[in-house]
């Protein structure tokens, strides 16, 4: 089959969140299983060119026609780790990927409106006409709609599209502009309410909705959230018209990509280790607390690695450091910031703990560190408001770090309580669950989880084997997709 990915991120070159890693991931499981793959991106003038290889010129002069004009792009093409890989460049006084930032311009929507019909006249021009279009999130929700509208009647008729929905948080919400553009034009044809008109506000677009209205499959990226996404408020006003478009809706867990992330060749831990041989692990938990200037009592260390925001339980985060501490346990945060309040808020408690021998706070973004404190954690709290799928407890079960995790989203499917499971037996359990978002909910399950590494600490190593044991890499989510590509190509 040939799959096209068209993304605003593919780790490691871009990486903002989770979308970058399951972009890379997935194409390279289609990759090794004989598909062709390639994958249209933005050339952001930040992204990490360092791991790109061969970056050349590849399309010279791609006219997209833009506001009854037009805007000259250049596309190059280059290999992210083995992936080939096609950056669009506009040529335009708008610099819309040339502002050292992936996302957060007041006209974002514009940016990737122009980014969506740029790689559709990419592929047009060019003649490729691949089986699948695999598209990711509102910045890609408008390519089904132009691919239906516009392009199959240029000659594009065959081309299907599969849309994968990471996070419903962020729809796309934008104004009768955006039509006028694309060239899309006929403004009350596209605000309908079965169309792109937005559910709560008749004025607006929604490019999430046009996504999934048109394409011929739409997943998120966990079976647990698309029902959650379906029955309750983190379908974020889109609940409705995912029940009318049901027949070809549902949930794919994402996978973790396992040359990246896999403790037993990992090129940024100073010390290899397997779940028959944990000694590695004990040293990269030394060399953690080195590196960081912790203390090296005989203590457990908890960590949390991800954005810092209200979807990811900000609040309970800043008690699990608090909490840690007053256990006795060690605490490392390594966490990005998404707003200026909950920056200044981090900063404040770095400053204020800055000599605890105990705690470490990084603020940022730092792939290598993660790797790091993966490897040298002994668990990790993701206590999240919602969370689509989640990364972060994946990475944490492959190398041996236990997960202590709120019961919502892809969470659910991938951590099972080791006292309360009622699914999977003793034996095949492997972190800490709780359910409501109050301080004491959590505290219950760190407290079960510090009072297992102190009182019974081969226990504890059990449960960290078994959660080695896991297989979440991307190798069933892999075939799941390909089903889907299948069935929709056929239907
Ligand atoms: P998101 O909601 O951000 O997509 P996920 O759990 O799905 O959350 O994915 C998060 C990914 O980003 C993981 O690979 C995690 O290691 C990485 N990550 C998040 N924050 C940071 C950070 N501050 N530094 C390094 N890596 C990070």
């Amino acid at each position: 089959m040939y799959i096209v990915q068209i993304a605003s991120e593919c780790a490691p070159v871009i990486k903002a969140g989770g979308l970058g890693d399951v972009v890379y991931g997935l194409s390279r499981e289609l990759g090794i299983r004989g598909h062709g793959v390639e994958i249209i991106l933005p050339k952001y003038d930040c992204m990490r060119y360092d791991h790109i290889w061969g970056l050349h010129d590849a399309y010279q002069n791609l006219v997209v026609p833009w506001y009854g004009a037009a805007i000259t792009c250049s596309v190059h093409c280059g290999w992210v780790h083995g992936l080939q890989c096609f950056f669009i460049d506009p040529h335009s006084n708008d610099l819309f990927f040339n502002r050292g930032y992936y996302y957060g311009g007041q006209d974002d929507q514009m940016r990737f409106a122009f980014f969506s019909k740029a790689a559709l006249e990419f592929l047009l021009q060019t003649g490729k006409r691949p089986d699948i279009i695999h598209c990711h999130d509102w910045q890609t929700g408008l390519i089904p709609v132009m691919l239906y509208e516009m392009y199959r009647y240029y000659g594009m008729e065959n081309q299907r599209v599969c849309y994968t929905i990471h996070n419903f948080k962020h729809q796309g919400i934008a104004g009768v502009d955006v039509l006028w553009a694309t060239g899309l034009n006929r403004e009350p044809y596209y605000f309908a309410q079965d169309r792109l008109g937005d559910n709560f506000n008749p004025f607006a677009l929604n490019f999430m909705k046009g996504g999934i209205v048109y394409s011929n499959f739409i997943n998120t990226v966990s079976p647990h959230h698309a029902w959650e996404a379906r029955y309750s408020d983190v379908g974020c006003g889109l609940s409705h018209t995912l029940d009318v478009h049901n027949h070809k809706f549902g949930g794919i867990l994402n996978g973790i990509d396992c040359e990246v992330w896999n403790p037993e060749v990992d090129r940024y831990i100073p010390y290899h280790f397997n779940k028959d041989d944990l000694t590695g692990k004990a040293k990269n938990k030394k060399a953690l607390r080195e590196r960081l200037m912790l203390g090296h009592g005989d203590k457990p260390l908890i960590c949390y690695i991800g954005r810092l925001d209200d979807q990811k339980g900000v609040h309970l985060v800043h008690h699990a450091i608090y909490y840690a501490l007053s256990r006795n346990a060690q605490f490392v945060l390594l966490g990005s910031p998404t707003e200026p309040a909950i920056n200044s808020w981090f900063w404040h408690e770095k400053m204020h703990l800055n000599n605890n021998p105990d705690c470490h706070l990084e603020l940022g973004f730092n792939e290598e560190l993660s790797h790091l404190i993966y490897a040298g954690a002994d668990a990790i709290v993701v206590p999240s408001n919602y969370e689509p799928c989640g990364l972060t407890q994946m990475i944490g079960l492959k190398y041996g770090t236990v997960p202590i995790v709120r019961g919502v989203g892809g969470l659910l499917n991938t951590v099972f309580d080791r006292d309360y499971d009622t699914e999977k037996l003793p034996e095949e359990r492997n972190g800490y669950v709780f359910y409501q978002t109050d301080a004491s909910a959590l505290e219950s399950a760190m407290d079960r989880a510090i009072g297992l590494w102190y009182e019974y600490p081969q226990e504890f190593q059990e449960l960290v084997v078994q959660g080695m044991e896991y297989d979440y890499s991307w190798n069933h989510p892999g075939q799941k997709y390909l089903g889907i590509y299948d069935y929709i190509r056929h239907k």
